[in-house]
C-alpha cells in the first residue's frame, strides 16, 4: 500500500532514512519511509495520501523529544525541519508563525518586540508545533496560555482554524496532541523589550547551568508532576541513583532528570536506565515515574 507514496511522490520519499541524525539522541534505527516536504502545499498532499490510503505516519520536529528504537519506524516520517519553509510575523501584540519555527526564534522575535510572556522558555530546544503538542514549559509559566487560534490539519489534508478557548492545556498536555499542528498564533502582554531581554538572558544563563543544552546525545525523560509533589529529579537523586549508568546510557550529573548518551550507546541503554530509575523509584518512595520522552 505504501508503494503508492514511492509512485506519487517519487521525487519526495526515501527508503530506510537513518533517524540518527534526526533525533538529539543522534541513534536509533531507520524510518521505513521518509519525506523533507520542501512547500505546505506538498506537506498537506502528503497528508491526504496518508489517510486516502491508511499510510501510517508520524511528524518530526527537530527530534528534541524522541527516542527511536534500534527496530526504527513503520510507516512515513514527515520531518517539518528541512526544508519547508517558516513564516513568522508580528502584528501589534501578536505574533503568528508556522508550525516549524523554532520555539527559541519565536521567544528571541517576542522579547525584541516588546512582548513579553515566553522569556523564560528561551534555551528549551524544538519547534513551536511541538511545543503546542506537548504544551511545554517551566515550572512558572507554559506556551498553551499564550496560544489565540491554531491553525491544525484534518486527516483529510484539509485545514480549520480553532480558537484558544477550544483547546484544553494541561501539565505538559494539549488536547491538540493527536492533530497536526500547522501554525498558530499568539498574543503578548507588552513590556519594556530591555527588560525582557535581561529576564530572557537570566533565564538563558540558570537553564545554561542546570541542563545538558551543549550536549546534542541528551533527553529529558519524566514528566516532572509526580504524586509525591517532588520533581522527577528529586525522586531520582532521594534514591541515589543520581550517578547511575547503564551501558553507554547515564544520568545526567547536573540535572538527574536527564539521560546522557556516551559515543557507544545504545536506544537499548536508554531503555534500560529508564527502567532501572522507574523500579527504584517505585520501590522507595511509591512514586511511578512517567514517561515525558516519546519513544518511537
Ligand atoms: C536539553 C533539553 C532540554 C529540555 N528542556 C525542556 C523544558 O525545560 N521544558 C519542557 O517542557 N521540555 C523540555 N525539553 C523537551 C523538548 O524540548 C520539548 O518536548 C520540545 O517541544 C520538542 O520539540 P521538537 O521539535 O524537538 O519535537 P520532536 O521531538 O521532533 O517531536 C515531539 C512530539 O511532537 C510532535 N510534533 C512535532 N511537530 C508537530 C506538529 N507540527 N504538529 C503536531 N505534532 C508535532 C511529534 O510527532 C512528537 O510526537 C527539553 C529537551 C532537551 C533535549
Amino acid at each position: 500500500m505504501s508503494s503508492i507514496l514511492l509512485t506519487e511522490f517519487s521525487d519526495l520519499i526515501q527508503t530506510g532514512e537513518p533517524l540518527a541524525m534526526h533525533t538529539w539522541f543522534q541513534m536509533g534505527g531507520n524510518a521505513e519511509y521518509y519525506a523533507e516536504p520542501q512547500s505546505w502545499e506538498t506537506f498537506q498532499n502528503l497528508l491526504k495520501c496518508c489517510a486516502r490510503e491508511n499510510i501510517p505516519f508520524r511528524i518530526l520536529g527537530a527530534g528534541s523529544n524522541v527516542l527511536v528504537r534500534s527496530e526504527g519506524v513503520k510507516g512515513l516520517v514527515i520531518n517539518l525541519t528541512e526544508g519547508l519553509p517558516q513564516k513568522l510575523e508580528v502584528c501589534g501584540n501578536t505574533v503568528k508563525v508556522s508550525s516549524n519555527v523554532p520555539l527559541s526564534r519565536l521567544v528571541t522575535t517576542a522579547v525584541r518586540n516588546g512582548l513579553g510572556g515566553l522569556e523564560d522558555l528561551i534555551g528549551i530546544p524544538g519547534t513551536v508545533g511541538a511545543a503546542l503538542h506537548g504544551n511545554i514549559g517551566t515550572n512558572s509559566t507554559d506556551i498553551g496560555q499564550f496560544l489565540k487560534t491554531a491553525s491544525i490539519a484534518l486527516p483529510d489534508g484539509t485545514v480549520t482554524q480553532i480558537d484558544a478557548s477550544e483547546v484544553v492545556f494541561a501539565y505538559r498536555q494539549s488536547s491538540l496532541s493527536d492533530s497536526i499542528i500547522l501554525g498558530a498564533e499568539f498574543e503578548f502582554h507588552e513590556e519594556n523589550p530591555v527588560e525582557l531581554a535581561q529576564r530572557m538572558q537570566k533565564c538563558w544563563i540558570v537553564r545554561k547551568a542546570s541542563q545538558p543544552l551543549g550536549h546534542q546525545g541528551a533527553g529529558r525523560i519524566f514528566r516532572n508532576v509526580t504524586e509525591s509533589g517532588e520533581s522527577a529529579s528529586e525522586l531520582i537523586e532521594r534514591v541515589g541513583m543520581s550517578s547511575t549508568r547503564v551501558g553507554g546510557a547515564m544520568v545526567c550529573e547536573r540535572h538527574a532528570n536527564y539521560i546522557i548518551a556516551q559515543p557507544e550507546c545504545t536506544p537499548n541503554d536508554i531503555l534500560r536506565l529508564i527502567r532501572l530509575l522507574q523500579e527504584q523509584v517505585h520501590e522507595h518512595t511509591g512514586v511511578k515515574l512517567a514517561l515525558e520522552l516519546e519513544i518511537w
